[in-house]
């Protein structure tokens, strides 16, 4: 654990420059605003070790695929998340010389993320000789208006009078830091550049793979406030900038700012992209810095208006889950149907592809709740508008139906290690527990015809082909498989993988009952579902092989998993840890040590399934045994350690998850922040803490609160009511915006009132 931020309810503070963890504060100081989103890179040059990277949503390379010996069925590329045009990039002269705070003598640096407001200021003063230059540069990207980004930058002669030279400029020449081959993916297709002004248009490469290529176009306006003594331009290859020299008088502000307008042929047509960015620079210019502030301040505020937590009592935890909050909606707040959450949103290169079941699994949970139903329902959309890709991964492996990718853009699986791409299977039942999981939350059952049973015939073929008959013992198993739990590989009957293969089986066989008795008969005669084949699955569901351990009363996560020398990872010694930056991989997979909820990630899902028994034993069994080293880990075992009155363990999880890249737990944050994850400390406080639960139709709590915290504050909107849920050390008090709804606090039957409050007493601290 690492902590270089002030602990502060609304705001990420950093006080000093933090040379050795200069990329960690990068990462941590990130803004986006969905449609594009940059590191906490300074404006101005640093010559010391860092990572540049600005992204734009939904802008992708298929980069190559590097692999030491080539296996059938491996995909052609990776597809990456390509690092763009620098557009924040100001270098700053001061009477001649360049600031550059890792040569400078810099004082009184003070970098603050706001993220009430989503803005990110840096104060800091540099000493050239007798010459004392203080500075503050005040970035956002808006969310009022997607492709602005706008920079303020001021610059005072302390103690002098001189000269001030200021060089806006946009680089298009930027790489990947993790290509494959080195290669460069860009070219520049045009530029323009006069005073005040300047565009670059550029556009990825073309590709042997048949996927799109991207033009992106960054458009810059200048607008300085003080006295300009001279104004240059210049132009090289992929390059534009300014140069604008302004008076400096002692103790007066000189400010320069810099609008820029970031588009791209996924919204227009290539030949329109100067002319569209043209148009949000004027309005923008118009409206001027201060309007801009206040619009993109007042969209921030509208966001927290619903989906702020309130914790009052521990200052650690309110910052922690307000960061978490922040940074997922900066990658992804449901505006674009065409794109996913990728696991590190604007924040870094690392992990390919823009999706993951992680979405399904951790974000859609959160996005029911805080979000309009929309946004769920588009992320559904884009997995159907990707069913083509996962019928042609199926294919690849020569299996039926749908395999939906462990990552991509389009559909088509990208990631290319065998174990992960041919076995890391349970990821498709991720995809159909979110079809069950937003209907049951919505109610809104027309999906399942529109969209719906497409996604879960294809799943469902596809396991319905992957498991296999074992005659001598009359069950069917799956075979080759690895569980959630990513350290170990190619091991038969991973408890979670059948049970989750078996759920999708029955829920699909539901739905296609329910449209039977609904008239959409012709929907499912298109899909040519056979009551052979609709037999089979039966079979399947009837005779799947569970492995069950009766000494332990456990679940077994696979069928060898006993026979490993079990240990608890209190006992590994603490030099070891993290294991997978500690250990051999080899080390590793035979070991027992788990990376993340694999039994109990099915227990989570099929809470009402299990008895609490059932879910004691297992939770005692196996959380011991795990590390918690993939970031979507803790929040399951917080959640279940809540339901099952371990409530310190919930907190140290929640702790875990929510603070998890502010105080880099698992010493990886320097390569960008664990954006999917994020959900976790929200569904930790309102799954696990105050226990909700949407099964069979009825909304209920049955909530305790942390021994640290006085009161924490959430809301939710289910249905057609916003539900606010107050839980303090006595009470937990529920109002609502909406109609009369019946639902259940500790098991009790209640009815909130239409707009109505309803206080209960706490039953649980
Ligand atoms: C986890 C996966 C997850 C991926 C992306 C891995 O470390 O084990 O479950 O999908 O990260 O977040």
């Amino acid at each position: 654990m690492k902590r270089l931020f002030n602990v502060d309810n609304w705001k990420i503070i950093e006080t000093g420059i933090h040379k050795e963890d200069f990329r960690l504060a990068e990462s941590i100081m990130s803004l986006g605003n969905g449609h594009m989103g940059m590191r906490g890179n300074f404006e101005e040059t640093y010559s010391g070790d860092f990572h540049r990277g600005s992204y734009i949503a939904g802008v992708w390379f298929p980069d190559k695929t590097r692999v030491g010996w080539w296996k059938n069925g491996y995909p052609d590329y990776f597809g990456k998340v390509i690092n763009s045009i620098n557009f924040i990039g100001i270098r700053v002269f001061v009477d001649g010389n360049e600031i550059d705070l890792h040569r400078d003598q810099v004082e009184e640096f003070y970098r603050e993320l706001d993220m009430q407001h989503g803005v990110l200021t840096r104060k800091f003063t540099v000493v050239h000789g007798e010459k004392r230059t203080e500075v503050e540069a005040f970035r956002f990207l808006s969310v009022a208006d997607h492709e602005l980004a706008t920079i303020r930058y001021t610059v005072t002669a302390k103690n002098y009078d001189g000269e001030i030279s200021f060089v806006p400029y946009l680089d298009g020449d930027i790489r990947n830091e993790d290509s494959n081959y080195d290669e460069d993916f860009w070219e520049e297709i045009s530029k323009e550049v006069s005073d005040y002004n300047g565009s670059i248009v550029m556009k990825t490469k073309d590709n042997p793979f048949g996927t799109p290529t991207f033009q992106v176009a960054a458009s810059m306006a200048i607008v300085a406030n003080g006295e300009v003594k001279a104004v240059t331009f210049s132009g090289k290859n992929e390059y534009v900038d300014n140069t604008i020299t302004m008076t400096a008088k002692k103790g007066q502000p000189v400010t320069l700012q810099k609008y820029v307008a970031v588009t791209t042929d996924r919204d227009y047509e290539a030949s329109d992209l100067i002319e569209k960015g043209k148009r949000v620079l004027e309005r923008s210019v118009a409206k001027g810095f201060e309007a801009l502030l206040d619009e993109h301040k007042k969209g921030w505020l509208k966001r927290w208006e619903i989906a702020d937590v309130e914790i009052s009592g521990d200052e650690e935890a309110q910052q922690g889950i307000r960061f978490n909050l922040f940074q997922l909606f900066c990658t992804y707040y449901g505006e674009d149907a065409r794109l996913n959450i990728g696991p590190k949103g604007f924040t870094g290169e690392k992990y390919g592809g823009a999706t993951y079941w992680d979405t399904e699994a951790y974000a859609i949970p959160l996005y029911l709740s805080t979000a309009s139903p929309e946004v769920s329902r588009n992320l559904l959309v884009y997995r159907h508008n990707q069913l083509e890709g996962a019928f042609h991964n199926a294919r690849q492996q020569g299996l039926k139906g749908a395999l939906y990718p462990m990552v991509t853009f389009t559909g088509v699986e990208c990631h290319n290690e065998w174990e992960i791409t041919f076995e890391e299977i349970h990821r498709n039942g991720a995809i159909a527990y979110a079809v069950y999981n937003y209907v049951n939350y919505t109610g809104d059952k027309k999906y399942l015809h529109e969209y719906g049973i497409d996604v879960l015939m294809g799943i469902s073929r596809f396991w319905a082909d992957r498991t296999h008959y074992n005659k001598k013992k009359d069950q069917y198993m799956i075979h080759g498989v690895t569980g959630p739990n990513e350290y170990e590989n190619n091991v038969n009957n991973n408890w979670y993988t059948n049970l989750i293969a078996t759920w999708t089986l029955k829920y699909t066989l539901e739905v296609i009952e329910y449209l039977k008795q609904n008239g959409f008969e012709s929907r499912l005669e298109a899909l040519e579902a056979s009551e052979g084949e609709l037999a089979k699955w039966q079979d399947i569901i009837a005779k799947m092989y569970f492995p069950y351990d009766e000494e332990h009363g456990v679940f077994i996560q696979h069928d060898t998993f006993l026979d490993k020398d079990l240990m608890v990872a209190d006992d590994l010694n603490p030099a070891d840890r993290p294991l997978n930056q500690k250990w051999s991989w080899d080390k590793i997979l035979r070991s027992c040590f788990i990376k993340q909820a694999d039994v109990l990630q099915g227990l989570y899902f099929f809470n009402h399934d299990f008895t609490e028994e059932e879910k004691r034993r297992n939770f005692e069994f196996y959380e011991p045994m795990t590390v918690h080293e993939s970031s979507l880990s803790p929040c399951i075992h917080s959640i279940l350690a809540a339901e099952l009155g371990m409530e310190e363990k919930a907190y140290e999880m929640y702790n875990r998850t929510a603070r998890l890249d502010l105080d880099n737990f698992n010493n990886d944050t320097e390569d960008g922040l664990h954006i999917t994850s994020m959900t976790g400390s929200w569904l930790s406080i309102v799954q696990g803490f105050a226990g909700m639960r949407t099964a069979n139709e009825t909304l209920s709590f049955a909530p305790f609160i942390p021994q640290a915290w006085k009161s924490y504050t959430f809301k939710i909107v289910y249905r057609d009511h916003l539900i606010q849920v107050k839980v303090d050390r006595e009470h937990v008090t529920l109002s609502q915006d909406g109609p009369a709804l019946s639902m259940k606090v500790y098991n009790d039957v209640v009815v909130l009132e239409e707009n109505g409050q309803l206080a209960i007493a706490l039953k649980r601290n």
